[in-house]
């Protein structure tokens, strides 16, 4: 809390929470944050929400590691561990930061020399900064020797990102959700803004009280809708037969923008064909919206001016997310609402560097910029600049990785600031993959879920003890001062990334972020006339930036997408179902998500005295209708089972839910949502679909 008196000193950092990217000011004395105030960064006009204004206190958490632990001789690796943080604990013994990365760096040199570099495999952090991630690939590429390198965008948007870059030529936002005040209509769909980018949804706010027309597509209601125009609630994954239907009244009642179609787009032919079978009528009972309701809203946003659509993980975490992702574009295109003022497509990223992490190469078929790995030219000029060959072969995903760990075709990970023992689906067969890991090397703030099935844990620096770059979801490359020093022993993750580094064998020397930053300059044309000064300078550059005196681009794709032709690709979306469909045993649909409150895992959240004091516990959301038919009071104890496991917590009604779903938060360990989630991914962006399990519901 803040002392009486004057101010502490204030140093410009950013939120380390959600992809908004809300600049802040940690005002710091004596190594205790007591005071976040919000700065006038071009995301947040001064605003913060509640995680950004209180969520910092897990900083200096009695729990936080201060020195290394290596694992005790003979001590089990047992899934059960990761539920019980003092039996874990039990199992490691403290060592010097020699012994540690020794051992860390020993244990991965070692299985890359007995069963070669496929068997090794690392999971960056989207909540680190853009040299980190940058380093921790480099690292993989080049001291492990394999691409088999990711993080946790394959769980979020991954599907939003295979489908624009196959499509307009870039994963990245095309407008800013800024844009919206110039927009006359936004169409929000599978997002939450006011839970999960709450600052971005008091844009959205503004708009419609400026008379922007909002409307709102989900499955569940939402905080959006009562300042909506238009709330659409549909079936739980039937995003492509409404969009498909939405498309078909567009082009069949000549709404499109012919101009644009014959200009700039390929394949509009085939679309139409393709969505001709889409009529309303024809879908409104799988979508489970009137006709009617689906004519208006496409009337609505193909006559708009301007308009812009922003969809969050209700979209992406689906086993047909990249579908519903085309879905999404090929309307936006069609309907000529991109590349000017007001208009876009906005996939709302969640971590707050997700956006950065995936720029500089922190996935497994691409090279920073998205080059391809197995693009020779590419390599060869990485290869020039990094002294060191590059894998050309794609690597595996996240979930491809554990479950490579699980049939023992990876033995050696090495985890940065992620916690896939609580964010993969199907928790039971992930941990027990994880804890068969031969060497498991986690570098986290806590000993985490995964730190707990580990053989070497290294204390890490929180991101208000760091200075580096964070890239928002606006495209906005941001810089973050540090406040603090680290706590005990623990280290500023760049400089333990290096130290492993050296160990492989790669003569690694930087001087600090700033000179990593340079090299990533080198690397990544994207970041052309962004510098390590300027951001000193001016805070936040949005790339992409065509001078050193000139703001970068918000708004792009003005005349032509990033294709080889200039032309975007219009490609069709086919209906499927959910991996699995409620039956008698299974009734209910399960989806999990975040709330306001938390952050993903809860490492930091769950740890931030205000923030847990708001959400102490997990609980089950479900509608008042089916907490009657299960005669469960609000309170109550509730089993949620799915053909994967069974979670037990209270239950809380929610008018917002339809009948036969049931939420849950997936940031508890009282209640690991992802015990119950299936592990099925979509084919292409192989994404699991977290947004749809078939679950059993009753009294506990
Ligand atoms: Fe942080 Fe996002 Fe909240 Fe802004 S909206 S304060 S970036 S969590």
């Amino acid at each position: 809390g803040r002392r009486r008196g004057a101010p502490a000193p204030e140093t410009a950092s950013v939120c380390p929470y959600c992809g908004v990217g809300c600049q802040l000011g940690f005002r710091a004395r004596e190594g205790r944050i007591e005071e976040v105030v919000g700065r006038d960064g071009p995301a947040n006009r001064g605003r913060l929400c509640v995680k950004g204004r209180f969520g910092f206190d897990y900083v200096v958490h009695p729990e936080r590691l201060t020195r290394p632990l290596v694992r005790l001789e003979g001590a089990a690796k047992d899934p059960a561990d990761c539920l019980d943080p003092a039996r874990a604990r039990a199992k490691f013994r403290e060592a010097d930061w020699e012994e540690a990365l020794d051992r860390a760096a020993g244990g991965f040199a070692a299985i890359r020399s007995a069963r070669g570099p496929s068997a090794l495999a690392g999971f960056g952090s989207a909540k680190g900064s853009n040299e980190e991630a940058y380093l921790f690939q480099k690292l993989v590429r080049t001291g492990f020797g394999t691409n088999n390198v990711d993080h946790c965008t394959r769980l979020c948007h991954a599907s939003s990102v295979a489908a624009l870059l196959e499509g307009i030529g870039s994963g990245a936002v095309t407008a800013p959700f800024t844009a919206a005040a110039e927009a006359d209509v936004i169409l929000v769909i599978g997002a939450r803004p006011t839970e999960n980018h709450p600052v971005a949804a008091t844009f959205l706010k503004d708009a419609a009280a400026r008379g922007a027309g909002l409307i709102v597509m989900d499955p569940r209601g939402t905080g959006l809708d009562r300042f909506a125009e238009e709330v659409v609630r549909f079936a739980p994954g039937q995003d492509v037969a409404l969009l498909n239907a939405m498309l078909h009244v567009v082009i069949a009642e000549g709404l499109h923008d012919r101009d644009f179609v014959a200009r700039r787009l390929a394949g509009f032919e085939a679309l139409a064909e393709h969505v001709r079978a889409y009529a309303p009528e024809a879908v409104e009972a799988r979508c489970g919206v009137p006709a009617a309701q689906i004519r208006r809203v496409a009337r609505r946003y193909a006559r708009a001016e301007r308009a812009l659509i922003l969809w969050g993980m209700g979209v992406s975490q689906s086993v047909h997310g990249t579908d519903n992702a085309r879905a999404l574009i090929a309307l936006a295109l069609v309907c000529g609402q991109v590349g000017r003022p007001g208009t876009g497509l906005h996939p709302l990223r969640g971590q707050n560097n997700v956006q950065g992490a995936s720029d500089v190469g922190l996935i497994p078929m691409a090279l920073p910029d998205y080059q391809r790995t197995d693009d020779d030219a590419a390599r060869a000029r990485l290869e020039a600049l990094w002294g060191a060959p590059v894998p050309a072969a794609p690597g595996l995903t996240v979930v491809e990785i554990t479950e490579a760990a699980g049939r023992g075709a990876i033995e050696g990970l090495y985890v940065m600031g992620e916690n896939p023992a609580m964010s993969d689906p199907d928790l039971g067969h992930a941990r027990a993959a994880l804890a068969r890991l031969r060497h498991l090397v986690v570098q986290d703030l806590f000993l985490t879920e995964t730190a707990a099935l580990a053989d070497v844990v290294l204390p890490a620096s929180a991101w208000p003890e760091k200075t580096g770059t964070v890239t928002n979801t606006n495209r906005q490359v941001q810089l973050g001062r540090a406040a603090l020093a680290p706590p005990g022993e623990a280290r500023q993750d760049l400089d333990i990334i290096v130290a492993m580094a050296r160990r492989l064998g790669l003569g690694w020397r930087y001087g600090g972020p700033r000179e990593v930053f340079a090299e990533m300059a080198q690397a990544m044309p994207s970041l052309a006339n962004i510098t390590w000064e300027r951001l000193e300078r001016e805070g936040s550059v949005t790339y992409p930036c065509h001078g050193p005196d000139m703001p970068g681009e918000g708004i792009i794709f003005h005349d032509a997408f990033h294709t080889a032709d200039g032309r975007a690709r219009l490609v069709p979306a086919g209906l499927s179902d959910p991996a699995e469909l409620p039956d008698a045993d299974f009734p209910f649909v399960l989806t999990t998500g975040r709330e306001l409150e938390h952050w993903h895992t809860g490492a930091m959240t769950r740890r931030a005295r205000v923030l847990d004091a708001l959400r102490p516990a997990p609980v089950a959301a479900l509608s008042p209708q089916a907490m009657r038919r299960l005669g469960l009071a609000p309170g109550a104890r509730v089993r949620i089972a799915t053909r994967r496991g069974a979670v037990e917590c209270a239950a809380r009604e929610d008018p917002a839910l339809p009948e036969g779903m049931v939420f849950l938060s997936f940031a508890y360990r009282e209640a690991p949502a992802n015990m119950l989630t299936d592990p099925r991914l979509d084919p292409f962006g192989r994404i699991p679909g977290f947004k749809f399990s078939a679950a059993r519901v009753g009294p506990a």
